[in-house]
């Protein structure tokens, strides 16, 4: 008796998500988009910007080479190397930026929210597989590009849940 139930009630819930649409998506072929451009932080008001927290983006003329974002990450992943960089920013007097190591990042966002001068962003970029090491450090200059990002599956709440387009 207690076999049959089980049996029914399987099929019970197989019927029903039979009319549900599916909710995993095919990746790679098919990619989740993200509502705005990533983890953001404004300064001046202290408040964080809500976003997907990927790759950073680092602007170099805004950055100081003030060390703030690596002494924040310190004590959470040790991600951050302060490197000599070509550049000559003005406002960055050691020619000094950051270099992030996503082999060790965690993605707290916690040096985005140690930057005062507007340099250092997340963005929606979470695709960062590497066949070395060494392909997950970004130099300033890799930082310094814009993620081409191409997501196409947004997601869709309705009264019958979370689904995707
Ligand atoms: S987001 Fe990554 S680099 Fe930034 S503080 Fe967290 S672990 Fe360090
Ligand atoms: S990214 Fe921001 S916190 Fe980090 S060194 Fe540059 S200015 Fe300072």
């Amino acid at each position: 008796m207690g076999t049959a139930t089980g049996i029914i009630k399987a099929l019970n819930s197989g019927i029903k998500h039979l009319a549900i649409k599916r909710f995993t998506l095919r990746y790679p072929e098919e990619k989740l988009k993200f509502v705005g451009d990533g983890y953001q932080f404004d300064p001046s008001t202290g408040v964080g910007i809500a976003g997907i927290k990927g790759r950073h983006m680092l602007f170099h003329d805004h950055c100081t080479g003030c060390q703030l974002c690596s002494i924040a990450c310190e004590g959470v992943a040790e991600a951050i190397a302060m490197v000599k960089v070509p550049d000559n920013q003005t406002q960055n007097k050691k020619s000094i930026m950051p270099q992030i190591d996503y082999g060790k990042c965690v993605f707290c966002g916690l040096c985005v929210d140690a930057c005062p001068f507007y340099a250092l962003y997340m963005t929606n970029d979470y695709e960062l597989s590497s066949f070395s090491k060494e392909g997950l450090i970004y130099t300033p200059a890799q930082l310094a590009v814009k993620p081409y990002v191409q997501q196409d599956s947004e997601i869709k709440i309705t009264d019958r849940g979370a689904t995707h387009g």
